[in-house]
């Protein structure tokens, strides 16, 4: 794929793709004389061709009207100091954006989501009624003799998966690539179900199976009994299975139930042999968000500050709840150009600068991408390491941190007597 770009400042270097939750670390962009993302896969190219393509010196507006960065920052200053229950929400966010918004948010007592939270708190829940156990890229490259795919195909959302982790020939101790078996709804899965609203079915009566329960019937969710017995003792004799996930594909009632039953399946084999979990992040900065939002306040995203303290309510702390009392809304989403969603509230967007509107928001302040007009810091999908962006044109365009920089600065001196 190729890109059109004229300020460009280099002719090759090499870049981190923030795309999807896998971070590949080993783009190459290529200047001369158009650009290219060699390595990136469709949907990296599709992010830098985008991002590239966006200008780099679009002015602010200011209902709709183009303004200065100084007279959107004082309108931003004057919705937040006006309310008392502003939501920040999208937070499409690297970890330095992040810690900006945290401090902002404090300082205002500001509800926080991600716009891909719903996903998120399925995790979550699971998590917090039962543990799990899961593993890291590096370790699924190295030491994974059996991947099972659960719902997903896996590279429908992070494409260079196989590539990177199972097709790789550098594996540390192993010699021969791991076995994938796909339980999904495609017609290339190993084990197909009609809907994933099946998939609760059957992974009670593979953790039946698993605890040596006999089922008195032949088939569950139309797939054979022998089929899933077949896949428990295959699992049995891994010596290192990985059962992938994906929340977000996971849109059925209670979804943190289908992967709970998930993560007690790999407690049980972890009795006698090793197996664990791989959740998928669900993009625009997830990982790095929920991440920094835990290290600087305890808990993930859908938390509220209240005097300075931080609250957690990952009902109450909605975006869709929170739509209906809020008094204003700062929506970010610096990746891609999400647009806000709905609210009648004052709404204050900071954002991709290509980012279209169905309403004119109040105030809308366009910044650079991060990956490419600026430098940033993202975690991995698997949290377990932290990544380098790097800047990668000229732009005129502020960061997210330095905006909301200035607004923490207008917000402090206009409180001071
Ligand atoms: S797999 Fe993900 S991180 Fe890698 S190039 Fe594709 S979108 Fe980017």
């Amino acid at each position: 794929m190729v890109m059109n770009n004229s300020n460009y400042n280099s002719t090759q270097v090499n870049a981190t793709c923030p795309a999807c939750g896998l971070l590949c670390d080993d783009i190459s962009i290529v200047s001369s004389p158009q650009l290219t993302a060699n390595k990136a896969c469709v949907k990296g190219v599709s992010f830098f061709k985008r991002a590239f393509k966006a200008p780099t010196d679009t002015l602010p507006l200011i209902a709709g009207q183009a303004s200065d960065l100084d007279s959107a920052i004082n309108k931003i200053v004057e919705i937040l100091h006006l309310s008392k229950n502003p939501l920040f929400a999208g937070l499409g966010t690297e970890v330095q954006g992040m810690r900006a918004i945290m401090r902002l948010a404090q300082k205002t007592n500001a509800s926080l989501d991600h716009m891909h939270s719903e996903a998120g708190v399925r995790n979550t829940l699971a998590l917090q009624n039962g543990g799990w156990m899961t593993t890291t890229l590096a370790e699924v490259k190295n030491r994974a003799d059996l991947i099972l795919a659960i719902g997903t195909d896996i590279t429908s959302s992070h494409p260079r998966f196989f590539e990177r982790l199972i097709e790789n020939t550098d594996s540390l101790f192993k010699q021969q690539p791991p076995e994938v078996v796909y339980l999904g709804t495609t017609q290339d899965a190993a084990i197909n179900v009609e809907n994933l609203s099946k998939l609760p079915e059957i992974l009670n009566a593979l953790n039946a199976l698993l605890h040596n329960k006999k089922l008195q019937v032949t088939h569950v969710a139309d797939v054979p009994v022998a089929t899933l017995q077949s896949l428990i003792d295959k699992l049995k004799s891994a010596q290192y299975a990985v059962l992938v996930w994906s929340a977000s594909m996971l849109n059925i009632p209670h979804a943190e139930l289908t992967i709970q039953s998930i993560t007690q399946l790999i407690n049980k084999l972890n009795e006698t042999t090793r197996a664990a979990g791989l959740p998928l992040s669900s993009g625009d900065g997830d990982t790095s968000v929920n991440n920094t939002s835990a290290w600087l306040s305890g808990y993930p995203t859908r938390l509220r500050f209240n005097n300075g303290m931080p609250e957690y309510d990952n009902h109450q702390y909605a975006t869709s709840k929170q739509l209906a009392d809020c008094d204003a809304m700062l929506w970010i989403s610096t990746f891609n150009p999400h647009p806000p969603i709905f609210t009648k509230a004052p709404t204050i967007v900071i954002g991709h600068p290509d980012t279209q509107f169905e309403r004119t928001p109040d105030v809308f302040i366009p910044v650079g991408v991060p990956g490419v007009d600026h430098n940033g810091l993202m975690l991995r999908m698997d949290s377990s390491i932290t990544l380098p962006l790097k800047k990668l044109r000229d732009s005129k365009l502020p960061s997210l941190t330095t905006v909301i920089a200035m607004i923490e600065e207008k917000l402090s001196n206009e409180v001071s007597p």
